[in-house]
């Protein structure tokens, strides 16, 4: 399996995109080629187990880069929570995505990740992450009491939800977390620079956990497929988007042969995407703050993905307000609480179902991409009323934050990872 850049100057095999994140040329990994699955699949995916079909896909699509008893572990300890299917109206269904151990999505892509980087690994390594919200600590989590490795991640002081925030800033251990006087996209810059410094890549065995890695990818595929086995047909895929790494997998599943009628990007307020689809310009705005925080990103990462792999025209995306994220929350309160992410993705069908009538009756996945409790205090006060919070996320609650706060300035950043 060989992987291109979308810079078109580095071409690498699975170990050197996993382990370098960004190409040489400073673009990011794309498969070379997609592999089909082969017909048989599909014809038996009904009987088969979830670690099953995330072990038939990632084994295809990675021809012989793992060994396949490792990759069948790996596979198996990715997907060892549920990821059901939920019907919420006569054609419309959400794939609940957060039953994992940080409850939001990105733990299939931070727990499949941290494996192979640990398979991989030959010397110690420090796994830098940027996050919005979500991805922190489900990647903390997955690297969690890892020997020699070190996780420094970097959130948007005052931008993630309390809850976020205590479960980014409590693990301990080999964590390290860094509050940013600056934005998501500020962190994510910090990080690219890190990349891209000679000096910090000679020193340091660095890499990425964000959706610039090629692996966080390759297991977000596997619930389009987990959701096409639940509702045995083709469905239109609504994915709340901010960098556009799950909705690239979505449309890499399909790429690989799973049956879809069509995929949707709904943004917040931050609406580069849209924009560029009305203009053909591609201009990256400084990411706007929301209710929907972990989609606050004026610059989405998995843009040049997108385009290298033709995937843009097949995308249909718009923008939604605050109020119209807590009004959908509100509205749908009795029937199913959604999470400010899930119900910017409802509105995305809608919108799409309005402007396509063909489309009302057509089967619908909406992804849930967090569980409502990570954002308490918007949903409570969008619904009026408690919610539950999970055993799991109320630990964290009690404990104390460590973060160390940092100025929004790159020498800061590269003097605190020299000094430490
Ligand atoms: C990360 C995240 C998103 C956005 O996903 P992308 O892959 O960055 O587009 C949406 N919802 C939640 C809850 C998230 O944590």
């Amino acid at each position: 399996m060989k992987f291109t850049s979308t810079n078109q100057q580095s071409i690498a095999d699975l170990k050197q995109a996993v382990t370098h994140s960004l190409a040489p040329d400073g673009g990011l990994y794309i498969p070379a080629e997609i592999p089909q699955l082969p017909a048989e699949f599909f014809d038996k995916i009904s009987e088969l187990s979830f670690a099953e079909i995330a072990f038939q896909v990632a084994k295809n699509f990675l021809q012989n880069s793992v060994d396949e008893t490792v990759l069948r572990k790996i596979c198996e300890e990715t997907v060892n929570f549920p990821c059901p299917l939920i019907q919420i109206s006569e054609n419309t269904h959400v794939l609940e995505l957060f039953h994992g151990p940080t409850l939001a999505f990105k733990d299939f892509g931070a727990r499949f990740m941290s494996r192979l980087v640990q398979h991989f690994a030959t010397q110690r390594i420090t796994v830098l992450v940027a996050t919005s919200g979500d991805t922190g600590s489900a990647v903390a989590h997955g690297f969690l009491g890892i020997p020699n490795t070190e996780v420094i991640l970097l959130y948007p002081k005052g931008k993630v939800s309390p809850l976020q925030e205590k479960q980014l800033t409590t693990m301990g251990q080999n964590i390290t977390a860094l509050e940013i006087a600056g934005t998501f996209d500020d962190c994510q810059t910090m990080v690219k620079q890190a990349f891209a410094d000679r000096e910090l890549n000679e020193k340091y065995n660095l890499t990425s956990a964000n959706s610039i890695n090629i692996a966080r990818l390759i297991p977000q595929t596997f619930y389009y497929f987990f959701a096409y086995q639940q509702l045995g047909k083709p469905a239109i895929f609504s994915v709340p988007s901010g960098n556009f790494g799950n909705i690239t997998a979505g449309l890499l599943a399909a790429k690989m042969g799973l049956p879809t009628t069509q995929f949707i990007a709904a943004v917040n307020a931050n609406d580069t995407f849209p924009r560029f689809q009305k203009t053909g310009h591609y201009e990256p705005k400084p990411s706007i703050q929301t209710i929907s925080n972990a989609m606050d990103i004026g610059n989405p990462s998995n843009f040049a993905r997108l385009q290298a792999l033709h995937f843009t025209e097949k995308i249909w995306s718009k923008s939604f307000t605050d109020e119209q994220t807590n009004q959908t929350m509100c509205d749908w309160a009795d029937k199913y609480v959604f999470d400010p992410h899930g119900a910017v993705g409802l509105l995305g069908l809608k919108a799409f179902r309005q402007q396509h009538p063909e489309h009302q009756n057509t089967p619908a996945v909406i992804l849930e991409t967090a569980h409502p409790a990570k954002f308490r205090e918007v949903v409570e006060q969008a619904i009026n009323h408690t919610i539950e919070i999970p055993a799991s996320l109320a630990q964290y609650a009690k404990r104390e934050k460590q973060a160390i706060l940092l100025e929004n300035n790159y020498n800061t950043f590269k003097e605190f990872l020299k000094n430490r």
